[in-house]
């Protein structure tokens, strides 16, 4: 038989804090390369669970897998999603607080597969009754509707989530899931309207082209293919291999009822309106005027309003200066701007607006007695794309501060933990990102701040003048370099039109420019039930400054750190083992860059900073207790002593552990490698 040590060699230790160098990359990365192949795709590090993506199906997912992590605590049994899933739910209904779990990694990482686990795991193995069982149903079905609208091909992932996602499934004083909520954040709005090559919109659009029947396409005016509308074809990449758009039309259309939907007609009205708005086209007149040259009549009554307001919308604009009301024209550039603007608004909102309608349908109750909720948070990881712009800024910064959240928490409940077992605390060293989140959103002075205050100005691009006030404001700041700044010391040109933040996980450049238009107004007036809902005239009218997109996302940022900061949470972290999408295949270098964007040695290195290894004095004495005379086959005395005694025989040295109230702390792995091997060899 294989020893435990061999096997170690073989398939790397589950836990990271097991690791005899915690300090060294290489190390952490030939575990992680040893398990993959191995196809043990989960690690721990302490409580936090390490996933890659196998892009194959394992057999580790089924009803049995799942009764054998029911109430088994963690360390005792091979990490696991379930296993996660399990002691969450356990803490959750012991300690009665609520709980979350954080997911994170890059596209196609495994994120939102492991989300689906964690949902089904719930689903299958919590208590229920009809009613429930029909909540489970709803909050199962919710995810196909989300995903063909929030969801598109990528190059790094055929069904990547386009937005992020915070979902509570809230559990009754029994523990059966009783309601459940989602929270949206960041839609990427602009892939309405732009596709990089080999990229798709959002899946809905060639669903509705390649699923829905003639009758419907009639009516929405719309053709089959799906190269006849310009907001498709610009990936060029209509189709893709592993997606059947005609199948999960199907299965979209069943899901809508399922979740209470009866609006289906207006929102196809919507989707099919985008499509019309992106074929719209604009001559210029000599006096540099533009004009509507295809027809309008269609998308005005697809989108309910009057044709001649939305001639006039796309081509002029309102602005008020010293409360005047004045009309000018727009060039031909500015009118596909506010054409695309419109489009991505309109489904931006429609999207929000079916989020609002799902949640209506899973109905969290407010006020339910004994309840508690497990938050589930799917969100995209660091991002650096070729052209960095709002989008990833956005995306960049609530990366900061979930790791700011992290690292806060990890030590809390470090220092927690070694306080209640009455341990002295050994202060750790890590990098404290506080100081990119102040960059960032500091009132007044940071970048978010002076963001707002440049896009005051309506109608104005806000870039040169903008790059001007934050080297200004924030030019000395050691995290912010823009090309004046730079001063030819960075290696990678700048333009002159960006600034670079270093962030914790690595530099971005982002890019500044913007426009605003006037599109709203007409929207405000559509018949449309979902629009005229989603376009209210009071948020025009009270608003004294146009749309401040970064202070409302800086703004709904800080209500999820508060929902996740008063949660107990744990920590998936999902990595994407190959670009290829191909299984058994592990990329260094790509494995080597998620560990540092993940921030997983500075993890380990405060897990591991006083101990290696804790375990409850009963679990530890049930274990080794056939090692020592003295404990086999049972100790009658305190476990505190049994523990004592137990080491004693093993002749463990004084700087190696350490009895805390209720658990023994071990300092170096070789310490129990040691003894497991003479557990092994017995
Ligand atoms: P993310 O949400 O992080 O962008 P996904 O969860 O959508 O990534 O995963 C991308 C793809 O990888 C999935 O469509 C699936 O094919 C594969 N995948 C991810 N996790 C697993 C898993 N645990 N087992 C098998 N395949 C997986
Ligand atoms: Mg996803």
């Amino acid at each position: 038989m294989e020893s435990a040590l061999t096997a170690r060699d073989r398939v790397g230790v589950q836990d990271f804090v097991l690791l005899e160098n915690y300090n060294s990359e290489a190390a952490f990365i030939e575990n992680l390369r040893r398990r993959f192949r191995e196809n043990l795709i989960y690690t721990y590090i302490g409580s936090v669970l390490v996933s890659v993506n196998p892009y194959k199906e394992l057999e580790i997912y089924s009803k049995p897998q799942m009764d054998r992590y029911r109430g088994v605590s963690f360390y005792e049994i091979s990490p696991h999603i379930y296993a996660l899933s399990d002691n969450t739910y356990r803490a959750m209904r012991t300690e009665r607080k609520d709980q979350c779990i954080l997911i994170s990694g890059e596209s196609g990482a495994g994120k939102t597969e492991a989300s689906k686990k964690i949902l089904l795991y719930y689903a299958v193995t919590c208590p229920t009754n009809d009613r429930m069982a029909a909540l489970g149903d709803r909050l199962l079905q919710s995810n196909p509707v989300l995903e063909a609208f929030g969801n598109a091909k990528t190059l790094r992932n055929d069904n990547s989530s386009r937005f992020g996602k915070y979902m509570d499934v809230q559990f009754d004083f029994r523990g059966a899931p009783v309601g459940g909520h989602i929270l949206n954040y960041l839609l990427e709005k602009s892939r309405v309207v732009h596709q990089n090559h080999g990229e798709r919109n959002f899946h809905i659009f060639y669903q509705l082209l390649d699923g829905g029947d003639d009758d419907l396409l009639n009516t929405l005016n719309l053709e089959r293919n799906p190269q006849n509308y310009r907001y498709l074809v610009k990936g060029n990449c209509p189709r893709v291999s592993s997606i059947s758009d005609k199948n999960n039309w199907k299965v979209v259309m069943k899901a809508l009822p399922v979740i209470g939907f009866t609006e289906e007609e207006k929102l196809l009205n919507i989707i099919a309106s985008v499509l019309h708005l992106g074929n719209t086209q604009f001559g210029e007149a000599e006096e540099g005027e533009t004009y509507i040259t295809t027809e309008i009549s269609n998308l005005a009554k697809l989108l309910g309003v009057d044709g001649s307001a939305l001639r006039e919308a796309l081509t002029h604009k309102k602005l008020t200066a010293k409360g005047e009301e004045m009309i000018t024209p727009l060039n031909f550039e500015q009118a596909e701007s506010a054409r695309d603007a419109l489009a991505k608004t309109v489904y931006g909102r429609a999207f929000t607006w079916l989020v609002e309608k799902i949640n209506q349908s899973l109905a969290l109750k407010v006020h339910s007695k004994g309840s508690s909720v497990i938050g589930l948070l799917d969100i995209y990881g660091f991002e650096v794309l070729q052209h960095n712009s709002f989008e990833q800024f956005c995306i960049n910064y609530c990366n900061e501060k979930l790791q700011q959240l992290f690292i806060e928490l990890t030590l809390r409940s470090e220092q927690e933990e070694y306080e209640t077992e009455g341990i002295a605390w050994e202060p750790v060293q890590y990098f404290d990102n506080k100081i990119i989140c102040d960059l960032i959103e500091e009132k007044h002075k940071g970048i978010i701040s002076i963001l707002d205050e440049e896009c005051l100005r309506p109608g104005e691009t806000c870039d040169v003048s903008f790059l001007e006030k934050l080297e200004g404001t924030v030019g000395g700041h050691p995290h912010f370099v823009t090309h004046k700044l730079a001063n030819g010391k960075t290696r990678r040109v700048m333009s002159r039109e960006e600034f670079r933040l270093l962030h914790y996980a690595g530099e971005v450049n982002y890019n500044v420019t913007g426009k605003l238009f006037n599109t709203f107004l007409v929207m405000c007036q559509s018949d449309n039930q979902i629009l005229s809902h989603c376009f209210r005239r009071e948020e025009v009218i009270d608003q004294k400054r146009p749309e401040m997109a970064a202070t409302q996302f800086k703004n709904s940022l800080m209500k999820l750190m508060e929902i996740l900061s008063s949660k107990e949470p744990s920590y998936v972290r999902c990595i994407k083992p190959n670009d290829a999408k191909q299984p058994g295949k592990f990329d260094e270098v790509l494995v080597r860059h998620q560990v540092k964007y993940l921030g997983l040695m500075e993890n380990l290195r405060v897990r591991r900073a006083g101990f290696a290894y804790r375990r409850r004095f009963e679990a530890f004495l049930q274990r080794y207790k056939p090692l020592c005379p003295e404990t086999w086959p049972n100790w009658h005395g305190r476990l505190v002593d049994g523990v004592l005694t137990l080491v004693k025989h093993l002749g463990y040295k004084d700087e190696e552990y350490k009895l805390g109230r209720s658990k023994i702390f071990i300092r170096f792995p070789k310490t129990l490698f040691s003894t497991e091997d003479a557990l092994e060899a017995k």
